[in-house]
């Protein structure tokens, strides 16, 4: 793979694309400057296919990488981590894995990462990306709508896929003060959910913007 299918080399003009690209995520309202710092910081166009033209790895909207998947818009990516509102140390699964751009936009904080990917092709793919680029990130295949119950509980929960409703199983493996960020709605759009757990293990719900991923798959996702 190596060479082959991405391009992970770095350069000043990568860099001003991203410069731009945070003015750009800024403008729309993203405000968080650790979140920012984090864009700025990921080179995206390791994670798209390697005949992106440059600038399109850098717009903001999401591309195709494959598999019928996509690489989520980089406003999305911002708004989800900047809800997450991540704490150093702690402990996050992300459901979705991807290109793997939104795990290497967590990665950026002392954390501890778990993420897990249903379509085995993206598993792998982005499995042997994190180890060339030697990000130290827990990768698992499977059915992420349950949750990774082995390793709960988490202080952080991210979906990356539009669910039908939010599932049980994921609620149950956050720790107290726990935070889970999930789109939820129809197939075609959702609204972005984010259910904060209190130390009653009573559970808080706020509802955000509309967005439009990809549906969840799996036992509690779409069928
Ligand atoms: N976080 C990804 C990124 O940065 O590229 C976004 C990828 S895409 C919007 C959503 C991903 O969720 C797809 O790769 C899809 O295969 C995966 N997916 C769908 N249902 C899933 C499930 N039940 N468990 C794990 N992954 C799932």
């Amino acid at each position: 793979m190596r060479g082959e299918r991405y391009n992970i080399s770095d350069s000043e003009g990568y860099k001003t694309l991203r410069k731009e690209l945070v003015n750009n995520l800024t403008e729309k309202g993203i405000s968080s400057s650790e979140v920012l710092g984090a864009i700025e910081k990921v080179p995206r166009h390791f994670f798209v296919p390697i005949n992106t033209a440059p600038e399109e790895a850098y717009a903001d909207h999401a591309l195709q990488i494959g598999e019928g998947q996509t690489i989520s818009q980089p406003y999305t990516v911002a708004y989800q981590t900047q809800l997450l509102d991540i704490k150093e140390g702690n402990k996050i699964l992300e459901i979705g894995t991807g290109s793997g751009y939104q795990a290497a936009v967590l990665y950026q904080w002392p954390i501890e990462l778990y993420t897990i990917e249903l379509n085995q092709t993206l598993y792998q793919r982005t499995r042997k990306l994190f180890e060339q680029l030697n990000y130290s990130i827990h990768t698992f295949f499977g059915d992420g709508s349950l949750g990774l119950p082995t390793y709960a509980p988490f202080d952080r929960i991210l979906v990356t896929a539009g669910a039908p409703s939010v599932p049980e199983d994921l609620l149950h493996q956050l720790s107290p003060g726990g935070k889970l960020v999930i789109p939820v709605g129809q197939p075609k759009t959702q609204k972005m959910y984010r259910i904060t757990c209190n130390v009653f293990q009573q559970f808080d719900t706020e509802i955000f913007d509309l967005f439009s991923f990809v549906p969840l798959l799996g036992k509690y996702g779409w069928k």
